[in-house]
């Protein structure tokens, strides 16, 4: 899409920081981190958020999440822990309106999940 924010990383007319990239999936670091790792896997193909994932192939969403466990364990984030999250719309403050799940870890994460 032509004026998202994301699908510019994916093509590399913004710069970022890739932490794992497959023929499905791109994952780079958020730029204004909320924990010690915070990185954020998108698919490369263009939808909204988890309400429009009806849009993406089974396979695209099975790699969104595979890749999730991939950059946790790359992180070193499998032993301690880690969260993953996508805000989904105006009520979870979503910005980016393209699909992501941020992936944190590397700290005591709160018990309030909002
Ligand atoms: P949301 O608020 O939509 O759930 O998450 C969007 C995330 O994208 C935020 O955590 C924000 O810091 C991150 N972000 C926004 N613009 C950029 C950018 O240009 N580069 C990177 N790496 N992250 C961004
Ligand atoms: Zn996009």
């Amino acid at each position: 899409m032509n004026d998202c924010l994301f699908c510019k990383i994916i093509a590399g007319d913004i710069p970022s920081t890739k932490v794992y990239e497959d023929e499905k999936v791109y994952a780079f670091r958020d730029i204004n981190p909320q924990a010690p790792t915070h990185v954020l896997v998108i698919p490369k193909k263009h939808v909204a958020s988890v309400a429009a994932v009806d849009e993406l192939d089974d396979a695209d969403l099975a790699a969104c999440l595979r890749a999730c466990r991939l950059v946790a364990q790359s992180e070193g984030l499998t032993e301690k822990g880690f969260r993953v999250v996508s805000n989904c719309g105006d009520d979870a403050c979503q910005s980016v309106k393209h699909l992501h799940f941020h992936v944190l870890g590397g700290r005591q994460m709160g018990e309030q999940m909002a």
